[in-house]
Parts: C-alpha cells; structure tokens; sequence
C-alpha cells in the first residue's frame, strides 16, 4: 500500500531546508561555482547548501504531486528567492545522467517575508484553495507552530530536515487525519486499526 501524502508540504528555508539565516550570514552577490551542485558561494565565499536529504525529498513530493511551499520570514526574500533559484538539485537516484533542477522549479507556492507565518498559511490557503487539514509544514523555530491554530500539521525539526525527520512529520499528519475506511477491508489493515 502507497503511503498517503498532504497535498501541500511547506517548509521553512533557514536551518530547516540549509544551515544559515539568508539575511544575517549571507552577503551578495551570490553565485554558482560553474556548474556545482546543491552549492553556491557568497561574496565571502560562504557555502549555501540544501541539507543532504533534501533534495531526493523534493523529487518524491514533486513525483507524489505534492504542492510544494517554502514559507519563509526572512528579512532577505530577494536574496532567498535568487538563491533558490541558483542552486541546483541533482536528478533521483537511478536518473544520474540527467540534469540538474534549480531549486526553485520544485516550489508551487513562495510565501517569503517577515511577520507571523500565520500569514503565510492564510496566503498558501487563499492561493491553492487546499484546507489546512492537508497542510503539513517543518520548521526548526518552535514559535511558528502557532501555525497550528489555523488546523497546518506543524512538525518541529531542530536538526533541519532530513529523511527521518520528514517521515516523522508525515507519520504525525497521517495520525491526526487517519483514513475514512469506506471498503470492506479483507481482514488484516482494518483489526489491525483498533
Ligand atoms: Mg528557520
């Protein structure tokens, strides 16, 4: 059985998505070393990179036809969105000849400003039409999970995100909006549930 997904997944970009503040670490102009991936340097030659998992995480949401939103209060959103639109992704495992993504081409939604991410939501929510119940969002601060309120499956990830930090959040939204069984379910899935 396929494992059930959010149609919107959003994350947070600084120390969720890569390990520095865009706005306070970062200074421009940034640029690709040649034809590097998962790698751009700033003016003093400061790496910016996605996390390790990260980017296989975006080619299995993008395949699964996730909608896919950075939700970001950075005071830098020009920055963080030419940033994202420098770095490359490399192909899924298995694809290795083929090109690289940009960054950018994984997201459907960019909420990037400073303020409440309450805002944020109620922007993805007014753009995509999606409920909240389907929302399920990483971030590495504690204070956005206020996000909650609005009914977004808020999954905390001090350590940024990685595969096990993702199926974690997944596993969370799947317990808190479990599966109407409509079907008779031939034995096993169905006991197993009570
Ligand atoms: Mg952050």
């Amino acid at each position: 059985m396929t494992s059930r997904l959010p149609k919107l997944i959003a994350f947070d970009l600084d120390y969720t998505l890569w390990d520095l503040w865009i706005d306070t670490h970062i200074d421009p102009p940034i640029r690709r070393p040649g034809d590097a991936v998962n790698e751009l340097r700033d003016r003093y030659n400061h790496r910016i990179a996605f996390y390790r998992d990260v980017g296989e995480i975006l080619h299995r949401l993008r395949e699964g036809g996730v909608t896919i939103a950075a939700a970001s209060r950075t005071h830098a959103p020009d920055l963080a969105r030419q940033a994202l639109g420098l770095l490359l992704v490399p192909p899924p495992p298995g694809h290795k000849g083929e090109a690289p993504t940009p960054a950018i081409q994984f997201f459907d939604q960019l909420e990037i400003y400073p303020g409440s991410k309450i805002k944020h939501f109620k922007e993805l929510h007014k753009k995509t039409g999606l409920p909240y119940s389907e929302m399920l969002f990483f971030d590495d601060e504690h204070r956005n999970k206020e996000v909650e309120s609005l009914g977004v499956t808020f999954c905390l990830v001090p350590s940024g995100v990685n595969d096990r930090s993702f199926e974690q959040g997944l596993a969370e939204w799947r317990r808190r909006h479990p599966v109407e069984v409509t079907e008779d379910a031939p034995g096993g899935d169905a006991a197993g549930l009570e």
